[in-house]
């Protein structure tokens, strides 16, 4: 396929990849094809790499924080200007129904406008040391940051990446994922509008085997950050050893939702629902296990099942609570969990319903509780990315704690009781990087810092915390004797 499709950026300049070489871009919707982007290699992103040393060294290097942190917020505040345009775009990309889509755009400004404000108050710290010195230690930007994401959130890992790098005076090369990428091309058009200076943000689209992989293998590449599957993290982190490099890793989740029997139950039931449809199931935070004490299982989970019964799937336009998933690829993963669980003999408890915008072609699956799931099970044990809920019940609270960290995920968990005390054991005992009491925050929150332990990753971002790890402390040590 040979189409001339400029969606490369580098060194402010918008280009086709070198052989001319594109990638189609297909609408889960419908399955049909709605156009298509470079696919770029290595030559690119070696260029891209270069073009954003440059402006490590030269323009960005040299613009004060504050000036750096005016140009973010700007960027937010352009964001939200054409909020609705860019949802449009995403939600026909992704599939993901239009309310998500604008709620997701609300989230990509929002990363300008936090990091906007963060970028002039990373402040350093002085140590006391011996007499005569003065220790000061200064946040330094690391240097080119190499970006690698999935097609889950493309615009808001824009935000949460990009808006973090370059708050902390870091230039960037974004590869984001081939399968939705529309929204990243319009959005790294808007931050060179706004005036962020060439070179600083780089885009080379393209596959993951080859302009991902040069990513990680360019040498002159500062800082990885990758948020994808735990196995292209393994071979990240691998390459990023290579060339010593540190590198932060979002990786997967089984993140489990655990209900003791004084559970509100009404408080309960539709936060568990919405954790394991929104985005159709396709985030890494998704709640995908419902632990139930075992004395409250049976009514539990029959008020669960009402409540997937009324789960609506359809097209992005129609606006439902849930849209297809991303691909045929992923249609197929996601129907292969539910063929093999049926022919374990693991039952179906609840099952939503294909709205007639769901066309065939789409890439549609039904949102699926299933239960009781043995806790050694698939189901209960691999991330499935999408809407497939295993109900898990358990006896008391060791039993609940030796189950919620019993798989080799750890990114986030729910716990549902009114009991204090035991709230505040749990989250001290659960292996993962965020814990919700009576509540659960899949995908959100800016501010709160955000990610793994175990095969769900390492390193953190979001929040302050993901300053410290776009920036390298440099210790300064004075003789004033
Ligand atoms: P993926 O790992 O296949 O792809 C992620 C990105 O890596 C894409 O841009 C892809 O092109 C690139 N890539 C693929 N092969 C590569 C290689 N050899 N070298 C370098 N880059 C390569 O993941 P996906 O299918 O796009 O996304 C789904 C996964 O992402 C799920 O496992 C999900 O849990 C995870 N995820 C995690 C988070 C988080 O914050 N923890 C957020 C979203 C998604």
């Amino acid at each position: 396929m040979t189409e001339s499709i400029k969606t490369i950026l580098i060194d402010g300049k918008w280009q086709e990849a070198r052989d001319g070489d594109a990638i189609e871009v297909v609408a889960p919707s419908t399955g049909q094809r709605i156009g298509a982007i470079s696919r770029g290699g290595k030559t690119e992103i070696d260029a891209a790499v270069a073009a954003a040393r440059r402006a490590f060294e030269g323009v960005w290097g040299q613009t004060p924080a504050v000036e750096r942190g005016r140009l973010l917020s700007k960027l937010g505040l352009r964001i939200a200007e054409c909020a609705e345009e860019l949802a449009q775009i995403e939600a026909r990309d992704t599939g993901k129904a239009m309310k998500l889509a604008r709620n997701d755009v609300a989230a990509t400004a929002r990363y300008f406008e936090y990091y906007g404000g963060a970028a002039d108050k990373l402040h350093g710290e002085t140590i006391p040391f011996l007499e005569g010195y003065q220790v000061l230690i200064v946040r330094e930007p690391r240097g080119v940051a190499g970006h690698i994401i999935p097609w889950n959130y493309p615009a808001q890992m824009f935000g949460r990446t990009i808006a973090a790098a370059l708050a902390a005076g870091n230039t960037a090369v974004l590869k984001p994922a081939e399968e939705a990428c529309l929204s990243i091309i319009r959005l790294t058009e808007l931050a060179i509008e706004v005036g962020i200076p060439a070179g600083v943000i780089n885009l080379v689209t393209g596959y993951g085997e080859e302009a991902g992989a040069a990513l990680t293998a360019n040498p002159d590449v500062d800082f990885l950050s990758f948020t994808g599957s735990p196995e292209v993290g393994t071979l990240v982190q691998k390459a990023a050893a290579d060339n010593h490099v540190p590198c932060v890793l979002e990786l997967g989740g089984k993140s489990p939702q655990i209900v003791f029997d004084d559970v509100d139950v009404e408080k309960a039931l539709p936060v568990i629902v919405s954790a394991i449809i929104q985005n159709t199931g396709q985030t890494c935070s998704a709640g995908s296990r419902v632990l139930i004490q075992r004395t409250i299982y049976e009514e539990f989970v029959a008020a669960l099942a009402k409540r997937v019964n009324a789960v609506r799937v359809g097209s992005h336009d129609a606006d439902l609570d849930c849209g297809p998933v991303i691909s045929a690829v992923q249609c197929d993963r996601v129907r292969g969990f539910l063929e093999r669980a049926q022919a374990d003999g693991v039952a179906v408890i609840g099952e939503g319903r294909l709205d007639a915008s769901a066309v065939d072609g789409g890439f549609y699956v039904k949102p699926t509780l299933l239960g009781p799931v043995d806790e050694s099970h698939e189901l209960a044990q691999d991330e499935v990315f999408g809407p497939v809920l295993a109900a898990i019940p358990f006896d008391d609270e060791n039993d609940a704690i030796r189950i919620a960290n019993g798989t080799h995920f750890g990114l986030i968990a729910g716990i549902w009781t009114e009991n204090g005390a035991r709230q505040m054991r749990l989250a001290k005992k659960l292996r993962v990087g965020q814990v919700y009491i009576n509540g659960y925050g899949a995908g959100g929150g800016i501010e709160l810092p955000f990610g793994g332990f175990k095969r769900s990753g390492h390193g953190r971002e979001k929040g302050f915390e993901a300053l410290k790890e776009y920036t390298v402390a440099k210790t300064i040590v004075i003789n004033h004797k």
